[in-house]
């Protein structure tokens, strides 16, 4: 019988990865606490229809990557490949709007794309992701704007990159499309088959296209910001006005339009040149359409999401993570000694200290070893000796420094071992 493996394109985080994961997600915490969003955590799957209708048919992710099956009652569910449709059907499914302030909302989990696998590309993906629903106000697209810049700079990110443009209302949009179709139609037998066929279905999408020689036919492809109505241009220019004055950078990218057909207006994604061809860590934007479209109240919205793989990705590749330290290692030898060590390692655990207990019983040589590579501050022993007169030898593994202390005496002098703790590392 084979051995079970994995599914393709799902993958383990491990441990010397997860302390990754675990600084981004505290980091990513602490930033929107001071911010005032509140956490969401809505199911990973949902019926079809949910991501139908909010993502569209015509975009890639409803057209071929969903993750659809029908459960034992035939109904048609599908795992969430993103996180937006949930909030904001929860949102509306709990009246959220009528508490009439601007919701300011936060998500993080699993997601599911039937995609090639590749790095950076899996089946089972994770986001981060923030929706503010409530405010048409350019400021809370620069508002979500700066948490996402304040997360990469708090990661000690510097070089990413910001890519904005505006797509404008939904009827500035249709022009545009308009414009893009009689431009591309004379040079349909010349695009790449993928923009062939998004010619009809999703023209803006073929902005996107990475072949050759539609980029080339593109060059001359007429300019979405320049099919802007008064209004929405004004929008975007306090948009960029009000990024300029928080010392945000970007570049405007007249080509990134986004998959997704809830988008209007503000569109951005934060690319990286160290991530070969899945460059984008995160992207978003404004969907004033979305909440009505699902059958909510009128509602303006916008938001983003940050695909952690490739983040983490990004920062294994920008710095090691310390591993995490180790106050004591107990090594115990002898049936009384190891009964005894069991009792230190919880007292002291709950004093508030990091213990590593070694359960090999093996021979105190071997047990000092594994002490000194453990990294911990002090080595405790417990040997014969040491349980039948009920003490604790503490070895300090950078000076060798041994004292005995009463095993009843622990409690008491757990503040002097902690500030001792504390001065070894600060010397460090
Ligand atoms: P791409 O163009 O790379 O397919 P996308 O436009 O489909 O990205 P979004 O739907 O905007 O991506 O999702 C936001 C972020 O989620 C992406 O920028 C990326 O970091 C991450 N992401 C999307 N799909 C995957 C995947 N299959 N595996 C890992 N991360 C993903
Ligand atoms: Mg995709």
């Amino acid at each position: 019988m084979g051995l079970i493996q994995a599914l393709r394109g799902t993958r383990d985080i491990l441990p010397d990865e997860i302390r990754y994961w675990q600084w981004v997600e505290s980091v990513v915490r602490t930033i929107f606490d001071r911010a005032t969003y509140q956490e969401v955590r809505t199911p990973i799957f949902e019926q079809t229809a949910l991501f139908e209708r909010s993502i569209g048919e015509a975009t890639d992710i409803v057209g071929k990557e969903m993750y659809t099956f029908k459960d034992r009652g035939d109904r048609s569910i599908t795992l969430r490949p993103e996180g937006t449709a949930g909030v904001v059907r929860a949102f509306i499914e709990h009246s959220l709007a009528a508490q009439g302030s601007v919701q300011r909302l936060w998500y993080g989990g699993p997601m599911f794309r039937y995609e090639r696998p590749q790095a950076g590309r899996y089946r089972q993906f994770h986001q981060i992701g923030v929706e503010v629903l409530g405010s048409p106000s350019p400021r809370a697209d620069v508002e979500v704007i700066a948490l996402f810049n304040d997360i990469l700079q708090n990661l000690g990110f510097k070089t990413l990159e910001l890519n904005l443009n505006s797509i404008g209302t939904l009827s500035d949009r249709q022009r545009y499309r308009e414009a893009l179709i009689s431009y591309l139609t004379p040079y349909k037998q010349e695009l790449d088959a993928d923009s062939q066929d998004r010619l009809t279905r999703n023209p803006l999408r073929i902005l996107d296209s990475k072949d050759e020689r539609t980029q080339i036919i593109l060059k001359e492809a007429p300019n979405i910001l320049e099919h802007l109505s008064p209004d929405s241009q004004a929008r975007f220019d306090q948009v960029q006005q009000l990024l300029n004055d928080l010392g945000i950078s970007y570049v405007i990218n007249t080509r990134l339009v986004r998959g997704l057909d809830y988008y209007t207006h503000t569109v951005f994604e934060i690319v990286s040149a160290d991530l070969g061809a899945q460059a984008t860590v995160g992207a978003g934007g404004r969907y004033d359409g979305l909440v009505s479209e699902l059958g909510g109240p009128d509602t303006p919205a916008v938001g983003w999401a940050i695909g952690l793989e490739r983040l983490i990705l990004l920062l294994q590749q920008l710095q090691a993570l310390p591993h995490p330290t180790i106050d004591f290692y107990l090594v115990s030898r002898g049936s009384r000694a190891e009964a005894q060590s069991l009792v230190i390692a919880q007292t002291l655990r709950q004093q508030g200290f990091t213990v590593e207990m070694d359960l090999s019983g093996s021979a105190f040589g071997k047990q000092f070893k594994r002490a000194d590579r453990s990294g911990a501050a002090a080595c405790l022993i417990l040997g014969d000796e040491e349980a039948a007169s009920q003490t604790v030898q503490l070895k300090w593994l950078t000076t060798g420094e041994q004292e005995a202390i009463a095993q009843t005496d622990l409690p008491s002098v757990a503040n002097k071992l902690r500030e001792q703790i504390h001065r070894l590392r600060a010397n460090h």
